[in-house]
């Protein structure tokens, strides 16, 4: 997915890798499951991508992955 276009009509290029818009979440549970020293693709695989909107800050949250839709969360006035 290089680019993804938000619902303010920010086209966010998501193209730079790492990415600026970028973020990578885990839950607190998921996380525990991780001891020592650990394997940073496995770590990443666990992880939900989400994208900041650098222009209105909408999370876009891709739970099950880029093919799917995300959701999305826009910031309170
Ligand atoms: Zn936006």
């Amino acid at each position: 997915m290089p680019k993804l276009k938000c619902v303010c009509s920010e086209v966010i290029n998501l193209s730079e890798i790492p990415s600026p818009h970028q973020y990578l979440m885990i839950s607190d549970q998921k996380y525990d499951n991780f001891q020592g020293l650990v394997d940073t693709e496995v770590l990443y695989r666990e992880m939900i991508i989400t994208v900041k909107c650098p222009t209105c800050s909408r999370l876009h949250i891709f739970e099950n992955g880029f093919d799917n839709p995300a959701i999305t969360y826009q910031l309170e006035s």
